[in-house]
């Protein structure tokens, strides 16, 4: 990692980054994912979603409103499958996280991919979520083409279905004995990096994180039909993982669950959106005012 010396102000870890490069140096692309973790260390963004997670609430718990909740499809897949939820932990609470088992594959993984993704949609947005826009993420296909896509998540659209197959093949697969020690170490490099004092916060949002990260490399053997994790499986996993937080997801939400209108909150001027168009397609009104979106059903009361 060029130039990432200085940032190692604390011996115990200058060592544990010495210790790592000397074991897995030899792994072709290990330098690359070290650098794009830098870069986001240095674009500030593994803080900015610490300080989401920290924050995160349900957002419909928050507005009372759990029973408009979007069906999402991946879970639906998953259960059908016979991976299901641990029914004494159906709420987002600290239990989920205690409670799961790291290096598998279970529901929660699912679970934790899409909350991670509210989180992301969050933080592209500037603003807390509303009703419609977990519609519009969690009807989208991103999850789909996060699983059966990885890193070239972006490139497939709307032609990529996963089947019971995926779900079955998953369940099955297993890591070698060198790669989850590397897996391991990889890991734990970059939270000893990211956290000095590691609290309940940082706790949770690492086991978020390495949930997911094992999610995808459990996804990248199933995609190259192997039933073993190897070395390759994890980096890709996290290639997957930058990539995702770097693309603004916005883009590849679904479009037409905004059927609310923008209030300009300025001149009270209302503004429905049209199948093709976004709350964030808008930067203000014409009279220069910010625009704030209500979903259809508050655009209805607002009427009223
Ligand atoms: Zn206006």
């Amino acid at each position: 990692m060029v130039g990432a010396e200085d940032n190692y102000q604390d011996h115990d870890l200058t060592t544990m980054y010495h210790e790592f490069i000397q074991e897995f140096n030899h792994i072709n692309g290990v330098f690359d994912i070290l650098n794009e973790f830098m870069q986001l260390w240095e674009e500030n963004i593994w803080e900015s979603l610490f300080n989401l997670h920290c924050q995160w609430k349900n957002p419909l718990e928050l507005q009372g409103n759990l029973k408009s909740a979007p069906e999402k499809l991946i879970l639906v897949l998953a259960i059908n499958n016979g991976i299901q939820p641990n029914k004494r932990y159906e709420n987002y609470s600290d239990a989920v996280y205690a409670n799961s088992a790291l290096f598998t594959v279970d529901y929660d993984s699912f679970q934790y991919l899409h909350i991670f993704l509210e989180k992301l949609y969050t933080f592209y947005l500037g603003r807390d979520l509303v009703v419609d826009d977990l519609w519009a993420l969690h009807k989208s296909d991103l999850s789909e083409r996060i699983l059966g896509g990885l890193d070239l998540f972006n490139l497939f659209s709307g032609n990529l279905f996963l089947g019971d197959k995926f779900f079955q093949d998953i369940k099955n697969v297993t890591w070698g004995e060198d790669s989850i020690i590397f897996f391991k170490k990889f890991h734990n490099l970059f939270f000893t990096f990211l956290f000095e004092d590691q609290g309940e916060s940082e706790t949770t949002y690492n086991l978020e994180l390495e949930k997911i990260l094992v999610l995808l490399a459990h996804s990248g053997a199933v995609l190259s039909d192997n039933q073993k994790i190897d070395y390759k499986c994890v980096l890709r996993a996290y290639k997957t993982l930058f990539k995702i937080i770097k693309t603004d997801i916005t883009s590849l939400s679904d479009k037409r669950y905004y059927a609310g209108f923008l209030l300009c909150e300025d001149c009270n001027e209302l503004y429905p959106l049209l199948e093709d168009e976004a709350p964030f397609d808008f930067s203000s009104c014409s009279c220069g005012g910010e625009l704030e979106y209500l979903s259809s059903v508050d655009g209805n009361q607002f009427k009223k």
